[in-house]
């Protein structure tokens, strides 16, 4: 396994990844303040998807072989882990009545609550 045939795959998709992540950012906008939290997640993991984007390019550049891009990933990975909570701030279930969320409200919305719920709180949208 002494090539960079990952990271050369990786490099060879562009910026596609990061317009992937970021397309959904756009929408944040109609949610507000009610959206605040999740908004900075997809950016964050738009920011680790440049990282890994980024690092490969690098491999490529220096003619390094993909074992620099697996340690740089693990790095990266970590960080993942340890500011998962931020990183990833998504709920299945609903926090107050344990129903299962919408897309758009596991996507969106930082209370992680149904519209039932949400209506009961007072918070509307
Ligand atoms: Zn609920």
């Amino acid at each position: 396994m002494n090539t960079n045939a990952v990271s050369l795959w990786i490099t060879g998709l562009g910026i596609w990844p990061l317009i992937v992540v970021l397309l959904p950012n756009l929408m944040f906008r109609r949610f507000g303040q009610g959206a605040g939290e999740k908004r900075k997640a997809s950016l964050y993991q738009a920011i680790a998807i440049f990282l890994i984007t980024t690092l490969a390019a690098l491999i490529v550049e220096l003619e390094l072989t993909d074992i620099y891009f697996y340690a740089g990933l693990a790095v990266i990975l970590l960080a993942l882990v340890i500011f998962r909570r931020r990183i990833f701030p998504y709920r299945l279930k609903c926090a107050g009545c344990e129903r299962m969320l919408d897309i758009k409200t596991l996507y969106f919305i930082d209370s992680n609550l149904c519209a039932d719920c949400r209506v009961k709180n007072n918070e509307g949208m």
